[in-house]
């Protein structure tokens, strides 16, 4: 048996004719930057996500970016980051010429772990991207606390986010001064291309974003701010007004495969509990924390990746591939081990005992298939295959 890592074909299938209609229309419209069809996706993801304002934008690193330039970073500025995330997350903050500044993660759920952020302020610090990583929120009520306090402001990169909802059942992205969504296709809601999606409850914030979208310019061919060209095309925003509708159910769907990997884990006795943080001989996987829990828990989770710890991770991995199991290592090298980034280890004077959370996630965890349409069987393959191989 083949269990890709995603299939993507098995979600256009179900859904074929709706999004080929939604093509052809926007080849008949001839309208392909903007304009209604982006118009109508802002719309949509503002009642979805329960927020004011959502400006299409053309990635989700795009969205990072805009979003900090919105916020006013100025080349100098530090800006607090996981140290364990997607690439963007940290490359938007030096492409202003600011700082990233590195946090280690925690080791249940692999987000910023808030308790070491507050030692990292300084004067020159202006703003937290906390990342919801892998769909699992980052712990935003403590978050807020000390941007609060601070004065900080806070953008939370939502790329592998969108749909969760933190404790109080606030959706992500609608909880800090600007949310970043990204439509790449891996994504939960994913585009036939590049695209994403700014969110904010701030009417000034928004005013802001929508000018800097279109090179800063208002009137047109008026410039007063520099922007970019961070315009979302129309027919992304078409194939998403017909995928966001669908958008729960896969959510529910990823969360289903979840619960069953946990149960096969623990029921093949290569894991005792989901968020077992040590490894033993009744732990020889360590699965995510619990997840079919209330929604309204920190532990909601919409699993764009299922993420288990394995101590002898780069051999399983050799082990599945070769049993055609699609994985992914997310993410092999933290921040402070980029070489793009070797000249702030000194200038901020990490330890290193500073990041152990985030060196153990990227030489420790593997992505397993997880992707809506997966079959039970294909599941359970999966696992049968990860305890044959510890035997
Ligand atoms: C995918 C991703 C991004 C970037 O989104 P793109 O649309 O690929 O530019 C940013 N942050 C995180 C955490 C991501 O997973």
């Amino acid at each position: 048996m083949k269990v890709p890592l995603l299939d993507l074909k098995a979600q256009y299938k179900t859904i074929k004719a709706d999004l080929d209609e939604a093509l052809i229309k926007t080849a008949e419209s001839q309208y392909f930057i903007l304009g209604p069809e982006v118009e109508k996706l802002e719309k949509n993801i503002c009642e979805y996500l329960k927020c004011k304002h959502a400006v299409g934008v053309s990635s989700g690193t795009d969205a990072l970016l805009i979003a900090l330039m919105a916020i006013g970073i100025q080349p100098g500025d530090e800006v607090i980051i996981p140290d364990y995330s997607f690439f963007a997350t940290a490359g938007v903050v030096s492409r202003l010429n600011a700082k990233p500044v590195f946090i280690d993660s925690d080791i249940q759920t692999y987000n910023i772990d808030f308790t070491k952020i507050e030692k990292r302020i300084t004067p020159k610090t202006k703003a937290i991207i906390p990342v919801h990583l892998y769909g699992q929120s980052a712990e935003m009520d403590k978050i807020l606390e000390i941007a609060n306090k601070h004065n900080l402001k806070v953008i939370e990169d939502g790329a592998q986010a969108i749909g969760v909802q933190y404790k109080d059942g606030n959706f992500v992205g609608s909880i800090g001064d600007i949310g970043c969504f990204s439509f790449f296709p891996s994504k939960n809601l994913g585009c036939f291309g590049d695209g994403g999606i700014v969110t904010t409850n701030d009417d000034l914030l928004y005013e802001k974003l929508k000018i800097l979208r279109v090179h800063g310019s208002k009137p047109k061919y008026y410039h007063k701010f520099i922007g970019g060209n961070f315009r979302l095309d129309a027919i992304q925003a078409a194939v998403l007004n017909v995928k966001l509708p669908h958008l729960d159910n896969w959510s529910e769907k990823r969360r289903k495969n979840a619960q069953l990997y946990m149960n096969l884990f623990i029921e093949n006795k290569l894991s005792s509990k989901p968020g077992v943080i040590k490894y033993s001989e009744t732990d020889k996987v360590l699965l995510p924390i619990a997840v079919y829990s209330d929604k309204n828990l920190r532990n909601y989770h919409i699993f764009n990746q299922f993420i288990i710890r394995v101590k002898e991770r780069d051999i399983l991995r050799e082990y599945l591939t070769k049993n055609e199991i699609g994985n992914e290592i997310y993410y092999p090298v933290p921040f402070h081990k980029q070489e793009c980034f070797m000249d702030l280890l000194s200038e901020f004077n990490y330890n290193n005992e500073e990041f152990k959370v985030s060196d153990l996630a990227s030489s420790e965890t593997i992505a397993l298939p997880i992707y809506p349409e997966l079959t039970e069987e294909q599941i359970e393959y999966v696992v049968c295959n990860i305890k044959d191989f510890f035997n």
